[in-house]
């Protein structure tokens, strides 16, 4: 049925990048609409002309389409309708549901400063709302500047609407001041701009932060007064940071844009899967996410109305965003397919030089099961290229904690280590159990606990102090390399 379709759009003013808190809005409007069949619009606002560079656009699209949101209408943008927002502020102006205001800067600034000493409310106290007709005519003959206020509606009681986040929310109109909705320069402002481009774009629901509550009942005095039904409204609890300030790019860094967590090596969907969580919750504590169970659980009730928090400490080495984020990011990074992750590495095995177009080919068996055995361990995909170099590549960094701990204080390594490299040159074949035969025959013979020789193999093979099994990580690094690494790590002992 016509009438029961939900349309939502995604309106970003461009700044180029996609900031956290604007893909959680994207997300919800985008779950939304595929919960329900409907129609997610993309509609860019981008009618401040300095700050809406082709660049600062393709910030917020490029980040959409790598978090996998993808829009059924738009991109439109808002300054193509300009002549249609101008068409809307004179209609209302005819009709009567606007008037011209011819109030000074100044003029406003001394009213303000008075009813503030006097305690009264600062509202804008409606002188130009009675000039007649000839008083306007005579002093736009005389080229005093203008804006254009909509006239709220002088009655008794309240105006209101049912949040579907926060329930019935409600002003008096006598508390509602006459706002400027077309600036003195000609230009209609967001508030009417993006009403009108609503209405045409049909609108059904709006979700979005708390920060655009103080326009919400203006804007339905807007629908009102232009003859339209108000959209539903939902306000989303806002992020802050553990101060409970709000993230910005000033204050925090790269951590509060989308672009910054493909750099870190997100997986797009953990992205998604932990921003949905920053406002919402499923009612069972539930984490893990794919995307079809995130569509069916959404509901728009079961955004949270407190504020949600960013749990990031700026600066602190070992987690370089939320926590959270990070675990779900590695529960991706664990159970995706691993030609998934296969595909999401090559750009990054390419940038580091351990790209081999023989991981498509003859060499992709391997290299599929490494990085299936690597991965356990890892935090994002920067890790494959990074700690897990040595699977990949002869030259590669030993972690100096793990040389340390795992090596140095162990000095009887110094000849073990190459000893062992000679009793490994004799095994035929190479596989888990003839390996690990060896290396216990070997510890045996030499008396040494093997947990020794196994922790100072890793780190001397892998350039790590952990990992997966010994065994494992022989049988994929290989027997000639293996053997090459135990050799050349008498030169670690200095
Ligand atoms: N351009 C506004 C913003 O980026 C959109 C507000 C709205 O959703 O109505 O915050």
């Amino acid at each position: 049925m016509a009438n029961k379709e939900v349309i939502v759009r995604f309106p970003p003013s461009p700044t180029g990048y996609l900031h956290i808190g604007g893909a959680r809005t994207a997300i919800f409007n985008w779950l939304y609409a595929r919960k329900h069949n409907g129609k997610f619009i993309l509609r860019i606002e981008d009618t401040d002309a300095e700050r809406s560079t082709a660049e600062s656009i393709e910030g917020i699209i490029d980040g959409l389409t790598w978090l996998g949101l993808d829009w059924d209408e738009g991109p439109y943008f808002q300054s193509e309708f300009a002549e249609e927002h101008k068409k809307v502020a004179q209609r209302l102006l005819d009709e009567g549901k606007a008037y011209k205001c011819f109030c000074t800067k100044e003029e406003l600034e001394a009213k303000r400063k008075k009813a503030l000493s006097e305690k009264r409310d600062i509202k804008y106290d409606g002188t130009c709302r009675n000039l007649s007709p000839e008083e306007v005519a005579q002093k736009e003959n005389e080229g005093i500047p203008y804006v254009v206020r909509f006239k709220v509606p002088k009655r008794e009681g309240k105006i209101g609407y049912d949040d579907k986040v926060l329930g019935r929310i409600e002003k008096s109109y006598s508390d509602i001041e006459d706002f400027v909705i077309v600036r003195s320069n000609g230009r209609p402002l967001y508030i009417l701009c993006n009403v009108v481009d609503d209405i045409r774009d049909r609108i059904t629901h709006i979700i979005r932060g708390q920060d655009h509550m103080t326009n919400t009942i203006k804007q339905i005095l807007l629908y009102e007064a232009l003859g339209k039904k108000p959209p539903v409204f939902a306000h989303m609890p806002l992020t802050l940071d553990l101060q409970k300030r709000k993230i910005s790019k000033r204050t925090h860094g790269e951590v509060v844009s989308v672009q910054w967590y493909r750099e870190m090596g997100f997986i797009p969907w953990a992205l998604v899967n932990f921003l949905v969580l920053l406002g919402w919750n499923p009612g069972t504590d539930q984490e893990i996410f794919t995307k079809e169970e995130l569509i069916q659980a959404f509901s728009i009730e079961r955004i949270n109305k407190s504020n949600s928090v960013f749990n990031y400490r700026k600066g602190d080495p070992k987690f370089f965003t939320d926590p959270k984020a990070i675990s779900i990011n590695a529960w991706w990074l664990r159970h995706l397919p691993i030609e998934e992750i296969a595909s999401m590495i090559k750009d990054d095995f390419i940038k580091e030089g351990i790209w081999d177009d023989a991981y498509e080919g003859e060499k992709r068996e391997w290299f599929l099961h490494t990085l299936d055995l690597i991965r356990s361990r890892f935090h994002t995909l920067k890790d494959f290229a990074r700690l897990g170099r040595a699977y990949f590549a002869d030259d590669f960094e030993i972690d100096p904690k793990a040389l340390k701990k795992n090596v140095l204080k162990r000095p009887e390594l110094k000849d073990l280590l190459p000893e062992l490299a000679t009793v490994l040159e004799k095994i035929e074949p190479w596989d888990l159990k003839t390996t690990e035969d060896a290396l216990r025959g070997f510890c045996e013979e030499k008396g040494v606990k093997p947990g020794i020789v196994i922790n100072g193999l890793r780190t001397v093979v892998t350039g790590q102090l952990k990992g997966p099994g010994i065994f494992d990580v022989m049988v994929v690094i290989g027997k000639e390399r293996v053997i090459k690494r135990l050799k050349e790590s008498v030169s670690l002992f200095k």
